[in-house]
C-alpha cells in the first residue's frame, strides 16, 4: 500500500473528468427543475439502521458492501451506499408528512465495497430523483419521463433501451415468490452457491443473478405477470398506456428485479450495450412500503438512481473548459501591477488567468493551452500610456486600449471559435 496511491476504488476527479461529471448532474438538475423535482442533500452518513432495516438484511448491499464505522460513542454509522433510504429518514426527521406530494432531486457521492472495474468503484456518485406520496401509476410514468429526458439532453438517447418490469402488489408476489421457491427448490443443484443462498431469503434476487448456470435455470422459471392480481396488473397497463402516450419506448424485461421487500409495482433500468459489463446506467422503482419499514407513517414512494460516472463515460462530446484571458505582464513594474488589473477584471465579471512567472513566450503558451481567446500585454510602455496590449490570439491581430475601457472591450470580442 502506498498513502500516495487513491484508496483502491476510488478516483481523483481533475478539472477535465470533473466538467464532465458536473455538465452530466448539472444537465440533470436543471431537467430535474423542470419537472419540478428540487435539489436536496442529505448527510453522507447515517446511522447504519437506515440502511440495514430498509436495504434488507439479505441483501448484497448489505451483507457485503456497506462501509461501517463505530463511533466513539458507541453508535454505528454507516457512508451511504445509496440515497433513497436517506431521503426517506429527512422526509420523517423534518415532518413533511403534511407536505405530500414532494419532489427530490439529489446528486453525491456514495460508498460500496465491492470490486472495482470499469464502470464500478467503491466511491462513486449518483443522481436521482424522489417522488412522495403519489401512488397512482402517474408518478411512475413522470419519474420515468424525467429520467428519459436526462438522457436524452445528456445526448444518450439512441444508446439506451428503457426495460420495464413490474412486481406487483404484495399479494401478487407473496404467491410468485412461493412459486419461484418452488421451480427453484426443484433445480438447487444447478444453482450456484450464492443463489442457494438467497433462495430462501430473497428468491427474487436470483432473478438477476450474473452466473451462467443460474440464468439457464433461471430462463425457465415462471413469470411475474402469471401472478399478477388484477389490481396489480392494471396498474402495470396505466404505467405502460402512460409511457405510450409520452412516446417513450421500452422492453419488457420479466427477469428485471429489484430484489428488496419494500420494492412494488414498477421496476425500471436504462440500460446501454455502450459500457460492456456495466450496463445499467439508471434503475428505479416504486417503493410505497419503504416509510412504513422504517417506522414511519404509510407514504406512496417512487424513484430512481443513476450512476455519473457511467453517464460522464458515455458523453460523446467534451464539455467546454472555460475560456479565461491571459494577463501578461513584461517587466517588473507590469508585474507589480498585473494582480491589481486583474483583480479589477474579474469584479467587473471577466475571467482573468494570471499566470505568475516564466519569460513572455511562456506565458504566451500557456495563454494558447487554456483556450484563451485574447492575452492582455502589458510592458513598460503600456502603463505608461494607462493602456494595454489586447492580442486576438486566433487571428494575432493587436491593438492598444485604454484600461479604463479594457473590461467593455474584452466583454465586446466575438466569442472564441
Ligand atoms: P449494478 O447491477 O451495476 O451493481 P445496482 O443494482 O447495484 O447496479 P443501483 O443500486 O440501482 O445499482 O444504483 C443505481 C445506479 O448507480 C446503477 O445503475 C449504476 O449506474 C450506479 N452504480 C451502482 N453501483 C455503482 C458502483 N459501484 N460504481 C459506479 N456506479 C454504480
Ligand atoms: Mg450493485
Amino acid at each position: 500500500m502506498s498513502t500516495l496511491q487513491p484508496v483502491r476504488g476510488t478516483h481523483d476527479l481533475l478539472p477535465a473528468e470533473m466538467r464532465r461529471h458536473r455538465h452530466v448532474t448539472e444537465t440533470a438538475r436543471a431537467v430535474a427543475e423542470r419537472y419540478g423535482y428540487l435539489l436536496m442533500a442529505t448527510p453522507i452518513f447515517e446511522f447504519t439502521e437506515v440502511f440495514k432495516r430498509t436495504l434488507g438484511e439479505a441483501t448484497d448491499i448489505v451483507t457485503k458492501e456497506m462501509y461501517t464505522f463505530e463511533m466513539r460513542e458507541g453508535e454505528s454509522i454507516t457512508l451511504r451506499p445509496e440515497n433513497t433510504a436517506s431521503v426517506c429518514r429527512a422526509y420523517m426527521s423534518n415532518g413533511l408528512q403534511q407536505e405530500l406530494p414532494l419532489k427530490f432531486f439529489y446528486a453525491g457521492p456514495m460508498f460500496r465495497h465491492e470490486r472495482p472495474q470499469k464502470g464500478r468503484q467503491r466511491q462513486f456518485h449518483q443522481i436521482g430523483v424522489e417522488l412522495f406520496g403519489v401512488p397512482e401509476p402517474a408518478g411512475d410514468v413522470e419519474i420515468i419521463a424525467c429520467g428519459q429526458r436526462i438522457l436524452a439532453e445528456l445526448g444518450l438517447a439512441d444508446r439506451i433501451t428503457l426495460e420495464l418490469n413490474t412486481l406487483g402488489d404484495p399479494e401478487s408476489r407473496k404467491a410468485y415468490r412461493a412459486a419461484l421457491v418452488d421451480y427453484f427448490g426443484q433445480h438447487l443443484k444447478d444453482l450456484s452457491a450464492d443463489s442457494r443462498e438467497r433462495l430462501e431469503r430473497n428468491p427474487l434476487r436470483i432473478l438477476d443473478s450474473k452466473d451462467a448456470g443460474d440464468r439457464k435455470v433461471v430462463a425457465g422459471a415462471p413469470s411475474f405477470a402469471d401472478y399478477l392480481t388484477p389490481a396489480a396488473a392494471d396498474f402495470f397497463a396505466a404505467v405502460k398506456a402512460g409511457l405510450e402516450e409520452l412516446g417513450i419506448g421500452y422492453q419488457l424485461n420479466p427477469r428485471l428485479v429489484r430484489g428488496l421487500d419494500y420494492y412494488c409495482h414498477t421496476a425500471f433500468e436504462f440500460t446501454t450495450e455502450h459500457l460492456g459489463a456495466q450496463g445499467t446506467v439508471m434503475g428505479g422503482g416504486r417503493y410505497d412500503y419503504l416509510v412504513e419499514t422504517m417506522g414511519g407513517p404509510a407514504t406512496a414512494g417512487v424513484g430512481w438512481a443513476a450512476g455519473v460516472e457511467r453517464l460522464a463515460m458515455m458523453l460523446l462530446a467534451e464539455p467546454p473548459a472555460p475560456r479565461p484571458f491571459a494577463l501578461v505582464p513584461i517587466g517588473p513594474a507590469a508585474e507589480a501591477a498585473a494582480p491589481k488589473l486583474a483583480e479589477a477584471l474579474r469584479a467587473a465579471g471577466l475571467a482573468v488567468d494570471l499566470g505568475f512567472s516564466g519569460k513572455v513566450a511562456k506565458r504566451m503558451k500557456r495563454a494558447d493551452k487554456l483556450g484563451a481567446p485574447a492575452a492582455i500585454l502589458i510592458g513598460d510602455d503600456e502603463l505608461a500610456a494607462g493602456e494595454a496590449t489586447v492580442k486576438d490570439l486566433a487571428s494575432g491581430q493587436q491593438q492598444r486600449v485604454a484600461l479604463a475601457a479594457l473590461a467593455a472591450h474584452l466583454r465586446a470580442l466575438p466569442p472564441p471559435a
